[in-house]
């Protein structure tokens, strides 16, 4: 569809980065165009529609610029997402691997009122690694997950499979 070919036209593949041998996907660009930034969020918001969700969570830091946008679009609140030692009270954490070593993402323990239905946000599923982790999160503190959305999916690092309970939807599948 449109917003597909749209994302696609404004992702930049970084060579090398931020090791050699892996191309990065940088998304700044759509996120700096006013037009295609609106697109974006509205098709993800139709896509759910908007009473679906009551919260939306946004993965530090990039899912943090869509989550912001989509709560407003739908007229819920956003809740962070955060890697380890960036929230100031009480947090559950999820400890997840990465392909050199590991990483900690946390949620306040009272981030959601018990039941609310969460959407969680990033820009890119790789590997599912780090969506995994929050998707626990989200439940370890309550709330339900109501759908996980992200711009870009890379679908040969397989993320999909290690949500499968949850179904993940892209703007753009490559
Ligand atoms: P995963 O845990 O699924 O392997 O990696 C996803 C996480 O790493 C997301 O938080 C995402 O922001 C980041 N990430 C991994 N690869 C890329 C990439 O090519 N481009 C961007 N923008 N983020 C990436």
């Amino acid at each position: 569809p449109e917003v597909a070919a749209l994302v696609a036209s404004r992702i930049v593949d970084v060579p090398d980065f931020p090791q050699p041998g892996i191309v990065f996907k940088d998304l700044t660009p759509l996120f700096a165009d006013g037009d295609a930034f609106r697109e974006i969020i509205d098709a993800t918001v139709a896509h759910y529609g908007a009473g679906s969700f009551d919260v939306v969570a946004g993965i530090e830091a990039r899912g943090f610029v869509m989550a912001a946008a989509l709560a407003y679009a739908a007229g819920v609140g956003v809740v962070p997402v955060r890697k380890a030692g960036k929230l100031p009270r009480a947090t559950h954490t999820a400890q997840y691997a990465l392909e050199y070593g590991s990483a900690a993402l946390q949620v306040h323990t009272d981030a959601f009122v018990p039941g609310q239905r969460v959407l969680v946000v990033d820009d890119v599923l790789a590997t599912g690694g780090t969506a995994e982790a929050t998707l626990g999160l989200v439940e370890r503190a309550g709330g339900v997950v109501a759908g996980l959305t992200v711009l870009l999916e890379l679908e040969f690092l397989g993320g999909r499979a290690r949500l499968a309970a949850h179904e993940p939807h892209a703007l753009l599948r490559v």
